[in-house]
């Protein structure tokens, strides 16, 4: 295939001739004027009305007993950990091909990785690779699943939906039942996904959703606590914002909490960006078609989403056929001015997590080298054809 083709492809997409980013926000709701709202009602940090709103609607969207807004994703992580019971020297499984944040949210915790490969389908943890992990390397008493080697607790597993890919949750789940751990679930890039007909974010007692700059929707930074009983959600509301117990003039703090607490300000542009999701999700859908169908039956094969799930094409994705195709495809889209990325090193390449264990990582391995992330925002074609960027 020649590669000026695909930015020229691309190009054509977008209808510009500037730069073209992998993944820019989109606000052509009531961003403006919710920002304006809040501003006038001074109401632009910890207390304010758009926070409930958002929460609010990010459950009715994702049908979670309980959303908790926060600073960031990867503070929804840690609370997510924190309200899992993960502590301090547990061992916590997720995939070595991720973001680093999930990782990141769990040393912060105070526990450590250890790390499985992922599916080829879903490019997310794979519940056999767990498996054969656990059976090899893990043992259960009556305190629960620990690591033989050193006697250590393995408290929890993390899949990341990558891309927005729904991992294979009913597998996990059974693998988390038999040997006794907590299933939290890193959905920072999978809003508007969902696996079998459930949202993602809603299968773990505990979810962490991010609305960075790059995500879906925005909310300048923040983040989003997905609680799957409505008893944990109260609790996960009392730890992220600085565990005080309620009264009209005390300052009492039952526990060392945290303040993650989202301000007011990012909440409503998180309401007006919510507006818009369905339509971000309609235009994500038929740009993943047009390179489906840009790259049928060339040497390059385009991420599809598993046959049990509906995905969110937050980022598009292609997997080049080694890579010395890899390097040319980034060189040349990046010399033309449109964005792509190759997909994340894996974390036991990097110092802090050089010692972690880890199973086999063949697809990990054989995804790292390959695949190539590309321009993905809603294209946001008007019916005239012109783009508003
Ligand atoms: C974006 C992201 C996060 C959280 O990022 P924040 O910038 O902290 O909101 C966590 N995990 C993954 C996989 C991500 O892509």
């Amino acid at each position: 295939m020649n590669l000026d083709f695909l930015s020229e492809f691309i190009r054509e997409q977008y209808q510009t001739n500037d730069f073209i980013p992998l993944h820019a926000p989109s606000f052509k709701g009531n961003e403006k004027k919710y920002l304006e709202e809040t501003i006038e009602s001074t109401f632009v940090s910890s207390v304010g009305a758009f926070v409930d709103q958002f929460e609010k609607k990010i459950e009715d969207f994702t049908g979670t007993a309980k959303a908790v807004a926060t600073v960031n994703g990867t503070a929804a992580l840690h609370a997510a950990l924190y309200m899992a019971g993960v502590r301090n020297n547990d061992l916590v499984i997720t995939q070595a091909l991720t973001f680093v944040a999930t990782c990141n949210a769990l040393i912060h915790m105070g526990a450590e990785p250890i790390f499985c490969d992922v599916s080829s389908e879903s490019l997310g943890l794979c519940p056999k690779a767990v498996e054969e992990y656990l059976s090899e390397n893990a043992g259960i008493d009556s305190a629960g699943c620990f690591h033989k080697q050193t006697g250590r607790r393995i408290k929890a597993v993390i899949p990341m939906h990558t891309f927005g890919h729904p991992v294979e949750l009913d597998e996990l789940l059974n693998v988390c039942s038999k040997w006794g751990l907590a299933l939290v679930e890193d959905a920072a890039e999978s809003l508007g996904s969902f696996y079998k007909g459930r949202h993602t974010g809603t299968f773990g007692d505990f979810s962490a959703l991010s609305f960075n700059g790059n995500k879906i929707i925005t909310t300048g930074g923040g983040g989003m606590l997905l609680c799957r009983k409505e008893r944990d959600g109260e609790k996960a509301k009392h730890i992220t914002t600085t565990a005080k117990v309620p009264h009209p003039y005390e300052f009492f703090h039952d526990e060392p909490g945290f303040n993650y607490r989202l301000p007011n300000l990012n909440a409503a542009l998180g309401c007006a960006q919510m507006e818009s999701l369905c339509d971000f999700l309609l235009m994500k859908r038929a740009l993943a078609e047009e390179y489906k169908n840009f790259f049928a039956g060339s040497e390059y094969e385009f991420v599809t989403e598993p046959g049990y799930a509906k995905s969110n094409y937050w980022l598009n994705a292609v997997i080049c056929p080694d890579t010395e195709h890899r390097d040319q495809l980034l060189k040349v889209s990046n010399h033309a001015g449109v964005m792509t990325r190759p997909i994340w090193q894996l974390m036991h390449r990097l110092p802090m997590f050089s010692n972690a264990f880890r199973g086999d990582l063949i697809n990990s391995e054989f995804l790292e080298s390959r695949v190539v992330s590309l321009p993905s925002s809603p294209p946001n074609k008007d019916s005239s054809g012109k783009s508003y960027g």
